[in-house]
């Protein structure tokens, strides 16, 4: 049975994007305009995910988030106009599993509501092994496998080849992966992506093997077969 995603979100034209774009994927979506209404329908329709909007008329989206958490595991991406460091901290406080700033690409959404749905199945603690081409990630040892080989990765190295693992073929912009990997703890201009991407490559990539973390030049890069 397709998921079934709520959306709470009070700017008509975004929610019914969301609504629109997510049925056409093949979620089932119950949309919500404000938070009162969205918690109720969480709970009388225990949704797999929600997407939920920060600016809210009445209760905003910091509390929903906080009720949402104290009644169930379900993930929550938080919607937010605003960038800045001390909201972020708060959502994560206040039990948002992840965030997208406003204005943002459809596929950066599907993106990571998928990562989010595959997370929650297979539970916080649960390793798995992770496969893409020939390239493997057991997230139990943190090890990868190129075929047989086994490669060693420092923890960044890592975090940054599950990111690439867990969202193939779609290009992660540098934005993205820093977010991602780095956080928000780790601000300014860098070429720290450009640099453990080269670890990576030269990792995963001996002489004989394909290359499969590709640049996609001035937006960011793209796990995919060549
Ligand atoms: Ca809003």
């Amino acid at each position: 049975m397709a998921e079934q995603i709520l959306v709470i979100e009070d700017e008509v034209n975004i929610a019914e994007a969301l609504e629109r774009g997510l049925i056409y994927e093949g979620y089932r979506v119950d949309v919500a305009y404000d938070g009162t209404r969205g918690l109720s329908i969480a709970r009388d329709n225990p949704p797999d995910l929600v997407i939920l909007d920060w600016m809210l008329p009445g209760l905003d989206g910091l509390e929903v988030c906080k009720r949402l958490r104290a009644a169930s595991e379900v993930p929550i991406l938080m919607l937010t106009a605003k960038d800045a460091v001390p909201d972020r901290v708060e959502g994560l406080d206040a039990g948002a599993d992840d965030y997208l700033v406003k204005p943002f690409a459809f596929d950066e959404l599907l993106a990571r509501i998928r990562a989010l749905l595959r997370r929650h199945k297979a539970g916080p603690d649960r390793p798995e092994v992770l496969r893409f081409s020939d390239l493997s990630l057991d997230t139990g040892t943190h090890r990868a496998f190129r075929n047989d080989r086994a490669i060693d990765l420092t923890a960044k190295e890592y975090e940054l080849l599950e990111l690439f693992m867990r969202n193939p073929r779609q290009v992660l912009t540098r934005d993205v992966i820093f977010d991602r990997v780095w956080g928000y703890d780790f601000g300014g201009e860098s070429n720290i992506i450009e640099v453990y991407v080269r670890y990576l490559r030269q990792k995963t990539e001996t002489e004989n093997e394909s290359r499969l973390i590709h640049t996609v030049r001035g937006v960011g890069y793209v796990l995919r077969e060549d």
